[in-house]
């Protein structure tokens, strides 16, 4: 399924992310999706990115992987780049690279959540035992 299909606008309605506050589409996605997929509520693009690259539970990120000093500005590197799309070809993603912004990724790497005062890496655990995901942006 392609992300900016016109099913899967068609499905979609308005809403915010979790984690910034953005506006944002929801929709409806695969359960075979992974690691990202349409969900009524989430984070948007650039968020679920961030909680990508963030999460320090290995069934959800990679976080564990990065140094603590992690700077955002790597992600912008061809080969990290170039490994993230490999990701979501295999996983059968309904994110694609053309729709991530990367600068504002880095922008919101350090977002607060608005929706929680919770470490970031509890509130995308809570997220993912609900019916949440990737929402597109507005
Ligand atoms: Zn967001």
């Amino acid at each position: 399924m392609k992300v900016a299909s016109r099913e899967s606008r068609a499905a979609s309605g308005q809403t915010s992310c979790l984690r910034c506050g953005s506006p944002a589409i929801s929709g409806s996605g695969s359960e075979s999706a992974r690691p990202f997929r349409r969900a009524k509520r989430g984070f948007c693009t650039p968020c679920a990115v961030c909680s990508f690259f963030q999460d320090e539970n290995e069934n959800h990120g990679i976080g564990f992987a990065l140094p603590a000093d992690f700077d955002p500005q790597g992600l912008l590197l061809p080969h990290i780049q170039q490994q993230f799309a490999r990701v979501l070809e295999v996983g059968n993603s309904e994110l694609t690279m053309e729709e991530i912004d990367w600068d504002q990724v880095i922008e919101k790497w350090g977002a607060v959540s608005v929706a929680s005062p919770e470490p970031f890496a509890k509130l995308t655990t809570r997220l993912k035992a609900r019916d949440s995901g990737l929402m597109t942006q507005d």
